[in-house]
């Protein structure tokens, strides 16, 4: 858990960013209604903009899962996104999770997010994540209407024991769901046969760095595969306003270490090799070798 580690670790993992504002995160969506989004003070191309800085300094390359609200109100970020070399990808449109709508309004939601972007940044986007990792064992047709609306690939589940999203028995690495859909689920590590989080989110910031180091340097080399991680950008933003009135699990998990997850971040950046999820993971030659 201390050795920095060395450029024998040649495994290029995937980054990658769900772009959305802080008050559109599920959490906090019974304090702020979507009827007040556009009101709503907006942090995300500040934010967004210093993850693309970050990117830049370490010369790095992610992908970003943008929710198609945002791109429309923001349609020069999704274009800065992509001139920078990024992977412009779909978190939907609305952010409603995918197992809150019926199938018809699923596929709408995704197939307008999908035209959206690439009508934006002129390139095909092959990638798709559920909000709140929605995809699991009641709605399974949703990668139909995934491959269908022509996305390549889905990166919609965390297999883990959460109270929010979770599916703890799900495959760990990527799988086909489909002959013609990939789902690349946020990487884990296996230990007293459960699955432990080693991919991000609100884990990332709970955990001292060189636990989260330690787990993905496991999958990397014991496992021999390339890790998938996760942040948003509301969680390198220490000064976002204060969502007044939530209940104290959600202020705990929403504002804990705010302030350090700049600073982690070059050091996750720092300690590995990242790349897009299209190029991890979807390329014949690509290290996670899955076709
Ligand atoms: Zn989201």
């Amino acid at each position: 858990m201390n050795a920095a580690i060395e450029p024998r670790n040649l495994v290029v993992n995937a980054l990658t960013v769900d772009v959305e504002d802080y008050f559109q995160v599920w959490a906090l969506s019974p304090y702020i209604p979507r009827s007040q989004w556009d009101e709503t003070p907006s942090r995300v191309e500040r934010n967004v903009e210093l993850i693309l800085q970050l990117l830049a300094d370490a010369d790095a390359h992610a992908t970003f899962f943008t929710l198609g609200w945002i791109a429309e109100r923001f349609p020069g970020l999704v274009r800065r996104i992509a001139a920078a070399g990024h992977e412009l990808a779909s978190h939907g449109y609305s952010h409603h999770k995918a197992n809150e709508l019926d199938r018809d309004a699923f596929f709408a939601d995704i197939v307008l997010a999908k035209t959206i972007l690439q009508d934006i940044a002129d390139t095909e986007v092959l990638g798709y994540r559920a909000p709140s990792f929605s995809i699991n064992r009641t709605n399974g047709w949703a990668y139909d209407c995934i491959a269908q609306a022509g996305y390549r690939y889905s990166s919609s589940v965390y297999p883990i024991q959460h109270d929010h999203y979770g599916v703890p028995d799900a495959p760990r690495f990527p799988h086909r769901e489909r002959d013609d859909l990939l789902e690349v689920p946020i990487t884990t590590m296996r230990f007293f046969e459960r699955n432990w989080p080693a991919g991000g989110g609100g884990y990332f910031r709970l955990m001292p760095y060189p636990v989260s180091r330690w787990l993905i340097q496991r999958v990397n080399e014991v496992e021999g595969r390339p890790a998938i991680f996760f942040f948003h950008p509301w969680e390198l933003d220490p000064d976002q306003p204060r969502v007044p009135g939530i209940d104290a699990k959600t202020r705990f998990r929403h504002y804990l270490n705010l302030h350090q997850t700049e600073h982690r971040l070059r050091r996750l950046l720092g300690d590995f090799r990242w790349d897009r999820v299209d190029r991890v993971f979807l390329s014949p030659s690509a290290a996670g070798g899955q076709l």
